[in-house]
């Protein structure tokens, strides 16, 4: 598969199973029910957090714009509040472009804290083999968070990487800045990049303990909030793993033996693959 932009829950769901990750590529992913319910929440939890933004892109410049500004004004609720959602995160990881959504971040003991949110069908604990992919997901986004903190990945190296300096955005789009009130020295995508990155460099150094909060999406309770510490090894262990696919040093690879259970849920079993499928 040849791609340069990577999706930071593409690199989670190579943990659970990374010929389904690819399938889902080639043939459209299958968007459930409960996906739905899981992103109505996500929104219902950012409109409780951050001043609503009303954008509405009208091309790919608009919608990158859109984003870096969203997340400019997210990380000024973080300063301001303490916590804020929805925050977007870019980097490189192996010369792709590696880019994600964090959904929270908290300050905590003067540090800067990942929380993940992820909704369940009903009060039951999650299993150790989703806790792992959502583990993946964020030792990455602490990895990508820690390189644009420190400057390692700037303005400059995404500049580059999106070639923004190419990108105009429509007219239509920028009479909607206006109406926003966007300050007219922000109404450029360099201008808006240097603010993001600037943001994120000038946030509190970023914790090592992240957490995993899984909610109920009928109830919204709380069933278990998961705290997991960073290790900068396993991170790199994780990098190396999922590379070799993107790179094309190894095919995708189907669940082992011990884990064919998860291809009773799996809209590809019996169809597009048939490792275990008892004929
Ligand atoms: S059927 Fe099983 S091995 Fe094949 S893609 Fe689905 S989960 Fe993976």
């Amino acid at each position: 598969m040849h791609k340069s932009s990577i999706r930071v829950s593409d690199i989670s769901a190579q943990y659970w199973c990374e010929r389904q990750m690819e399938l889902n590529y080639i043939h459209g992913p299958s968007i459930t029910k409960e996906i739905k319910k899981g992103s109505k929440i996500h929104e219902e939890l950012e409109g409780e957090i951050n001043v609503p933004i009303i954008l509405q892109p009208k091309s790919y410049a608009d919608s990158l714009y859109k984003a870096l500004y969203t997340s400019h004004q997210a990380v000024a609720t973080l300063k301001e509040k303490g916590v804020t959602r929805e925050v977007q995160i870019y980097g490189s990881l192996g010369g792709y472009k590696v880019v994600g959504k964090i959904d929270q971040l908290q300050t905590e003991n003067g540090e800067t804290a990942i929380l993940e949110d992820k909704t369940r069908g009903n009060d039951t604990m999650p299993s150790d083999a989703q806790v792992l992919t959502h583990r993946v997901q964020v030792m990455i986004y602490k990895k990508l968070l820690d390189d644009v903190n420190s400057g390692d990945y700037s303005a400059k190296n995404f500049t580059m990487a999106y070639k923004t300096a190419n990108l105009k955005m429509t007219d239509e789009f920028v009479r909607q800045l206006d109406a926003n009130q966007v300050d007219k020295g922000l109404q450029d995508m360099g201008a808006i990049a240097e603010a993001f990155f600037n943001d994120m460099r000038t946030l509190n150094k970023i914790s090592n303990t992240l957490y995993v909060r899984y909610l109920n999406q009928f109830t919204r309770k709380e069933i278990k909030m998961e705290r997991l510490q960073y290790d900068r090894n396993e991170a790199q262990g994780i990098i190396m793993h999922m590379l070799k696919f993107w790179n094309g040093e190894r095919k995708s690879l189907p669940v082992p033996e011990n884990e064919k259970w998860k291809c009773n849920w799996c809209v590809f079993f019996g169809k597009q693959c048939t490792v275990w499928w008892q004929k």
